[in-house]
């Protein structure tokens, strides 16, 4: 199951549009751009791994930074590509491409950067940090350089617009098949909403559909964090609403920092990225200027590249615990 797992996520990076989309979203380009240039002492005359390379654009970036070495490892096919686009660049004595898996792959000699862009929908989605690690343990030298180097999931309090949109427009649908047929048909409209509630939807919030300030999820120094602390991601979160609205979502977002002090940032009050916010549906509540949210979230890692994440929380004065649980994977 896991290799047919990984074969379709190998896949999924096989054609040019995916690679294109992420280089596309320029927060997320200019902040690997600008932490791997603006200061050269990091990278310069510096032995590199790139974990992931994918089009090879990151290679290409530590190249032009003046790295000595750049070992760019890739499973998927545009390994290929990237290799051609190399020569095409004329980096071929410094970057080498080796296809197959980070955890396959033997380097000839240790680094001493490791750059990689492992996150996914909700810092954790694709379960490739893992594989970053495995890089970092086995042959980062001791006292290398992690870019990048710290990650921070946050989560806040939601209205969100979009679903209530969701759940009006399902019902107008299914209960405008009465006057039309004669049918009733609204437990359709019941159980979509109920299915919807199930996942993790990706989608960009607007800022002034955030509820509150935010709490920290995880914090993982990348330097040391391990990938058995990744199985399974549990957190305490205490949240407090601002103003009087309907509560009905948690919103998840994340930081990455980079040595030198380039964050690049995913948060509902900056620009967009291809990450966009991760939602997860709650059922409406009331709330009030300081109401608390207090509860558990835990994010497990499921059949290994999707996510489980289960909560457990409650709103208010409100004594009741309530338990929801999400799955993030392809369907979301
Ligand atoms: N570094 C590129 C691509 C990032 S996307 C860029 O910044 O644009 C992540 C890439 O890592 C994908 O191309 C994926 O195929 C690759 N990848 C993920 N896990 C891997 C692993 N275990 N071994 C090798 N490549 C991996």
């Amino acid at each position: 199951f896991e290799k047919f797992v990984d074969e379709e996520y190998f896949s999924s990076y096989a054609d040019t549009e995916v690679h294109r989309t992420m280089i596309e979203d320029q927060v997320r380009t200019d902040a690997y751009h600008k932490a791997i240039m603006q200061d050269p002492s990091f990278v310069k005359d510096k032995i590199v791994c790139d974990v992931g390379c994918g089009s090879g654009i990151l290679s290409l970036f530590c190249a032009q930074a003046g790295a000595k070495k750049v070992y760019a490892i890739e499973a998927s096919q545009i390994a290929m590509l990237a290799k051609k686009s190399v020569i095409a660049n004329g980096f071929e004595d410094i970057i080498t491409v080796l296809e197959g898996r980070a955890e396959d792959v033997e380097l000839p000699e240790k680094v001493d950067v490791i750059v990689s862009e492992w996150m996914g929908y909700m810092m954790l989605y694709e379960t490739m940090l893992p594989s970053v690690l495995h890089i970092r343990d086995k042959w980062l030298k001791p006292g290398g350089v992690m870019f990048p180097e710290r990650a921070v999931l946050k989560v806040a309090m939601g209205e969100a617009s979009w679903i209530t949109k969701y759940e009006e427009n399902t019902y107008d649908f299914w209960i405008a098949l009465n006057p039309m047929y004669g049918l009733d048909m609204t437990l359709f409209a019941d159980h979509a909403v109920e299915k919807y509630s199930e996942y993790a939807h990706v989608f960009m919030m607007p800022q002034k559909d955030v509820l509150s300030l935010p709490a920290t999820v995880c914090d993982f120094d990348l330097n040391t964090v391990t990938a058995e602390q990744l199985l399974s991601v549990k957190a305490d979160i205490k949240l407090s609403s601002m103003g009087s609205r309907r509560l009905n979502c948690l919103v998840f977002w994340f930081d990455v920092f980079f040595p030198g002090g380039v964050k690049l940032s995913t948060s509902p009050d900056l620009e967009d990225t291809h990450w966009q916010n991760t939602v997860l549906p709650l059922p409406p509540t009331k709330v009030v200027q300081d109401t608390a949210f207090s509860g558990e979230v835990t994010i497990a890692q499921h059949k290994k590249r999707s996510l489980d994440i289960r909560l457990r929380y409650c709103v208010g004065d409100s004594e009741k615990m309530l338990s929801k649980r999400y799955r993030l994977d392809e369907n979301c």
